[in-house]
């Protein structure tokens, strides 16, 4: 089992972070840490160091927080990012989102930065991962018009089923879903829905537990595991092999 999406580098796991890897050791094969700023990105470089062939890095720049950004700022977080490039399993957090942006012209922002990290997936052909919460049909419209991203991932998937089966056509394209099953009903229908051939998993950590109060970590992705397999009616041993190697060959670990 692979956590493909989590922020263990975050301030919340500074007393137990140990604590919190070797509980997910125990539990999974591998996971990966997805930055969200200049600052996160060169943490996260640490953390997988540390931890080679467990932890494995995504650089990123999250929508929300990085709207406001200075031109310099994102220079630097470019180029930090193609420096480590060799060394990353994908480019990521990176995308837009419409649920707390909800201003046209910062909205046309994000796009913009967006944009250029799609360019770089595109040129260095590094997997994308996305987050596009409420534009989900808009990101996919944007990078369908890159040929050479090997992957893309939307992290989180929680947009129509429309859109899903769009997704569904492209063999390299996947949505992850997060612990966010064991209490979401629209994730729940929407997962009745979706192929394993296209699904990843994630826990979002600190976020999305599976009550709102709770600290979310990554040992916790079984729990997704869980409810996937009893939606669909399979074994969990099945999820479990097909979702793990689907994050093997995405993120070529
Ligand atoms: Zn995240």
């Amino acid at each position: 089992m692979i956590d493909t999406h989590c922020h263990i580098d975050f301030e919340e796991y500074d007393d137990d972070r140990d604590k919190v890897i070797k509980r997910a050791r125990e539990k999974l094969d591998a996971i990966i840490v997805s930055g969200i700023s200049l600052e996160s990105n060169h943490d996260v470089i640490k953390l997988s160091d540390k931890h080679a062939s467990f932890i494995y890095p995504s650089l990123g720049f999250h929508p929300v927080s990085s709207q406001n950004c200075s031109d310099s700022e994102l220079k630097e977080s470019q180029k930090h990012l193609i420096d480590n490039i060799k060394n990353i399993v994908a480019i990521g957090e990176v995308g837009m989102d419409f649920f707390y942006v909800k201003d046209k012209s910062l909205r046309e922002r994000q796009k913009e930065i967006f944009t250029k990290f799609i360019e770089i997936a595109n040129d260095y052909k590094v997997p994308l991962l996305m987050h596009v919460r409420d534009c989900e049909k808009k990101a996919l419209n944007l990078v369908l018009n890159y040929e050479d991203i090997p992957y893309i991932i939307f992290h989180c998937y929680g947009g129509s089923l429309k859109t899903a089966r769009r997704i569904m056509e492209r063999d390299n394209y996947y949505m992850s879903f997060s612990t966010m099953l064991c209490y979401s009903q629209k994730h729940q229908d929407l997962i009745k829905n979706i192929s394993l051939d296209h699904v990843l998993t994630e826990t979002d950590s600190p976020y999305l537990a599976m009550t709102k109060e709770e600290r979310n970590e990554p040992a916790n992705v079984v729990n997704a595991c869980k409810k996937i397999a009893e939606i669909q009616n399979i074994d969990l041993d099945i999820v479990d092999k097909v979702t793990t190697n689907n994050a093997r060959k995405v993120f070529n670990i």
